[in-house]
């Protein structure tokens, strides 16, 4: 999963140096030269090295959309396998953190590795089909 970037800081109508915007962004001036080598759009090719602010969100955005990875109701990411996971029957607990928010753990059914996910009260129930879910009034409907 692709590191995400904050774009709220960025101006679309301002032009940046690589300096200014690999500043705002939060990451090296590099990675601005890898990112161009990925399509980011800069102005010239000439120094100083500018971009849009526009340009910059749009690529981001793109960038984002890229790495989303599509996941059923009810599994986690598996950072070690790197894949939207089942968890193994019986690992999931829940804790709460709020009275309407919490974090669920578990461990991958497939290489063993720790998930966790943090999620609504109401939708932790998503997560326990199979498991040790308290048994609902309309699940024999
Ligand atoms: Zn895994």
């Amino acid at each position: 999963m692709a590191r995400r970037f904050q774009t709220r800081g960025i101006s679309k109508d301002r032009v940046y140096t690589i300096k200014m915007a690999a500043r705002t962004v939060g990451v090296s001036e590099q990675t601005f030269r890898q990112w161009h080598k990925d399509g980011l759009h800069l102005i010239s090719d000439k120094r100083p090295y500018l971009v849009r602010g526009a340009d910059l969100i749009d690529f981001l955005k793109k960038r984002e959309k890229a790495n989303k990875v599509p996941m059923c109701k009810g599994q986690f990411f598996c950072m070690a396998c790197k894949a939207p996971r089942d968890a193994r029957k019986g690992s999931i607990t829940y804790s709460a953190t709020t009275a309407l928010t919490g974090r669920l753990s578990g461990l991958c059914a497939v290489c063993g590795g720790k998930l966790g996910q943090f999620c609504r009260a109401a939708s932790s129930s998503d997560f326990m089909i199979g498991d040790a879910a308290p048994p609902s009034a309309g699940a024999q409907a």
